[in-house]
């Protein structure tokens, strides 16, 4: 199994790339962003919750995201591994990760995260936001406070793979293709 977690900022372009690597070693794209707003799109109770955080910003509670997780992990038993998209996002769900993983008798391979600074990150948003209807990239204080939250609640999730020796990191801006290149290389060498 070969189970990778994309890393980075809102905007940094893992949405992009987890479409491009899911093809690339066929795996399942495991998006929590995604999950979320299926959940609204539902119109379910957990989704009405979620809602009201994902529009101011704020992360939802770590027992949804891991839940739901849970139960992707669960759906998709002959999968040949996973690209993990927007989580873990606190170092309690990169734990939870861990354990549910063992679960299934596997692991997380690497972690590859794509850096880019913030004030590219606020105007590829507030571009996405004009086509992509989510209310959180449609205002620059929303977008700014993502990634507080990222800085301050998200970040140090890097380190908790870095201990295990699985951390790395590239340039998240450039052209879309050569940066798959680099991940794709990185992934063969070190994953
Ligand atoms: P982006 O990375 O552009 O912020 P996502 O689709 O990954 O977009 O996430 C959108 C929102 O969904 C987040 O701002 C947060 O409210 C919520 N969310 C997604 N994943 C998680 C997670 N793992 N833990 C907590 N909240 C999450």
């Amino acid at each position: 199994m070969l189970n990778i977690v994309l890393f980075g900022p809102p905007g940094a372009g893992k949405g992009t790339q987890s479409q491009k690597l899911i093809t690339h070693y066929n795996l399942v794209h495991l998006s929590t962003g995604d999950l979320l707003r299926a959940q609204i799109a539902q119109g379910t109770e957990l989704g009405l919750t979620a809602k009201k955080l994902m529009d101011e910003g704020l992360l939802v509670p770590d027992s949804v995201v891991i839940g739901m997780i849970d139960s992707a992990l669960s759906t998709n038993p002959t999968a040949s591994g996973f690209i993990f998209d927007g989580f873990p996002r606190t170092v309690a769900q990169a734990q939870s990760l861990d354990d549910l993983l063992a679960r299934h008798e596997a692991t997380i391979g690497c972690m590859i995260a794509l850096e880019v600074v913030e004030e590219e990150l606020v105007a590829r948003l507030l571009e996405r936001g004009k086509t992509s209807n989510r209310p959180d990239d449609q205002n620059e204080e929303k977008i700014r406070r993502r990634v507080h939250v990222y800085n301050t609640e998200t970040a140090q999730v890097a380190s908790y793979y870095a201990a295990q020796n699985k951390f790395h990191s590239l340039n998240g801006i450039g052209e879309i293709d050569e940066i798959f290149e680099q991940i794709t290389q990185l992934i063969d060498k070190a994953c």
